[in-house]
């Protein structure tokens, strides 16, 4: 079925932002592993070409030593975001073992970005089951699951904690239904397990129908994360702004992004009261890093909902059309989209689109 054409994918919400002053921003750039540094240098040519004005702070978040002897985020990255308030990371790897912990997770804890907004729409000339997807998830992103209490009872034996507080929970709550009424949305999906978990889910879902209450024109329903899997690869038109849990959102959201053409495509942005950091969902692909083959779109979409966020509608507006018609065209598609193109040749196209970047 070929996709039709979506002119704006990447909505975004000013609900808990913080001011941002105009004329030049200083913007926070964490360039991450594995495929990162590439797809970083893609989107700042593109920026550049389209005469994006801010000022990249850049910084490297390879992982130190904290006084606690676990590896953490160098001091530097958390001040230049504590300066600048706003940024644009690649991915960061986690090895999994002991003494380490996810700089991803450490980088939202710190800031207290507790929303984190993925959306998924589907886009012309990328070869999917449906051309009709345009879901957005916000996922609690501070606590659940990913809260960090875990340990070993006895031998053999791992206890690990979900944490789920009725602060986290409103203010996610009330952060899907402001997004819903910023960007026009008519629904918001509360998915749960509030049937096993009843104290936990049975929480975030009491938070979700007491803020539903006060947005009486935004659709409110409530829906098992199980059927919510279902009934979104069956169809997902039956889906508008969902809003869940940390780990249901981690994991809905890549089933989304699948439904769209993949990792490659869908960007993100997490959000707090004091700062956001937009960042493509994927990881670091560590087995395509340096081949020139990565898909820099995702990372360049998380720029452009970056953009939305610090007022640059207008930068926003030429480099997504950019994307898009390059996409659509189809010339140029990296090896995850089933074309031969490279990193490079698709960013070459992207800022070689003039009339696009010129806002023509
Ligand atoms: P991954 O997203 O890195 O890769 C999954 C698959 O998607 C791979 O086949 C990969 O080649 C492909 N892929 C991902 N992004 C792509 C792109 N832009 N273009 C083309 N293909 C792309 O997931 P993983 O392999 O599970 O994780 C690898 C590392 O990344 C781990 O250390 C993990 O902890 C880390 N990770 C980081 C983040 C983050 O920083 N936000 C998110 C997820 C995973």
């Amino acid at each position: 079925m070929a996709a039709r054409i979506i002119r704006k994918i990447v909505p975004v919400s000013r609900s808990g932002a913080a001011q941002y002053s105009s004329g030049v921003r200083k913007v926070t750039l964490i360039p991450g592993h594995g495929i990162g540094p590439e797809i970083t240098v893609a989107v700042q040519k593109i920026f550049e070409a389209a005469k994006v004005p801010i000022e990249w702070d850049e910084v490297d978040v390879t992982a130190v030593r904290g006084p606690d002897g676990k590896m953490g985020i160098p001091q530097k990255a958390i001040d230049s975001v504590n300066a600048n308030k706003i940024g644009l990371k690649g991915p960061l790897m986690t090895p999994v073992g002991k003494g380490y912990r996810s700089l991803n997770l450490a980088l939202r804890k710190e800031f207290d970005l507790y929303a984190n907004v993925r959306p998924c729409k589907s886009m012309e000339g990328i070869k999917t089951l449906y051309d009709n997807v345009d879901v957005v998830t916000i996922r609690e992103n501070t606590e659940g699951e990913y809260s960090g209490i875990e340990h070993e009872i006895v031998d053999g034996v791992v206890q690990s904690i979900k944490l789920i507080t009725e602060e986290a929970s409103m203010r996610v709550a009330e952060f899907a239904f402001v997004f819903a009424k910023e960007n026009k949305r008519k629904k918001v999906t509360a998915v749960h397990k509030a049937n096993i978990m009843r104290m936990s889910d049975g929480l975030f879902l009491r938070c979700c129908r007491d803020v539903a209450t006060k947005y009486p024109d935004i659709k409110f329903e409530e829906r098992y994360l199980d059927t919510v899997c279902l009934n979104m690869v069956q169809d997902p038109a039956k889906f508008d702004v969902l809003v869940m849990p940390n780990l249901y959102g981690d994991i809905m959201s890549d089933l989304c992004s699948g439904l769209v053409g993949g990792l490659g495509l869908t960007p993100s942005g997490n959000i707090g009261k004091n700062g956001a950091l937009f960042e493509s969902v994927h990881g670091t692909a560590p087995a395509i890093a340096g081949k020139d083959m990565a898909n820099p779109t995702a990372l360049l979409l998380s720029g452009v909902m970056m953009l939305r966020h610090l007022n640059l509608h207008k930068e926003a507006q030429m480099i997504e059309r950019a994307c898009f018609r390059v996409l659509r065209e189809g010339k140029v598609l990296t090896p995850d989209l089933g074309g031969t193109g490279t990193c490079s040749g698709y960013t070459a196209e992207v800022h070689g689109t003039a009339p696009d970047l010129a806002g023509k």
